[in-house]
């Protein structure tokens, strides 16, 4: 992912621990934040029930995704532990976007070697959609406040999302 990036013209660091959640890329240029997720640790495309203490009990049902299936034993604890990576990953992403940072997603089976290409084709498109609306931003709103800049990057992580 970090040759295709880099061979698209895209300038990154890596593992930027100053920000919020280390993300795994930060393009600056870009005011983007990328994170590269483990489809079973954080739980992609998984309905894990809904229980307010965190917890899941064995008549629970579960579905599993294509890339996400927890495993029937300790369940509960899989369960939680997901739950808290995502929870950890949500709170993260709107510090970030807090900052005036757009977070985008890529999770582990979008980089398989069938999707890897139109993956980053997709993220590419992205990344320079972003550039122009916030340069457009600038120009129209001299003042970006706080909360235009959260929704932004709310809206952003979900346009992502939902061209997969
Ligand atoms: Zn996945």
């Amino acid at each position: 992912m970090r040759k295709g990036l880099w061979s698209r013209g895209f300038r990154y660091r890596l593992n930027y621990k100053r920000l919020p959640g280390h993300p795994d890329l930060v393009l600056r240029k870009y005011r983007t934040c990328i994170f590269v997720n483990g489809c079973f640790w954080h739980g992609h495309l998984v309905a894990l029930p809904q229980m307010s203490d965190g917890r899941s009990k064995k008549e629970d049902v579960i579905e599993n995704s294509a890339c996400c299936k927890i495993p029937n034993t300790n369940r509960e604890f899989w369960v939680a532990k997901i739950r808290r990576n995502q929870e950890r990953d949500k709170e993260e992403q709107r510090k970030l976007a807090a900052m005036g940072w757009h977070c985008i997603t890529v999770w582990e089976c979008e980089l398989k070697p069938a999707k890897r290409e139109a993956t980053l084709d997709s993220l590419a498109f992205t990344l320079n959609h972003l550039f122009l609306q916030d340069r457009k931003r600038v120009k129209m709103y001299p003042q970006v406040d706080e909360n235009a800049g959260l929704l932004r990057a709310a809206e952003t992580v979900e346009s992502f999302n939902s061209k997969k």
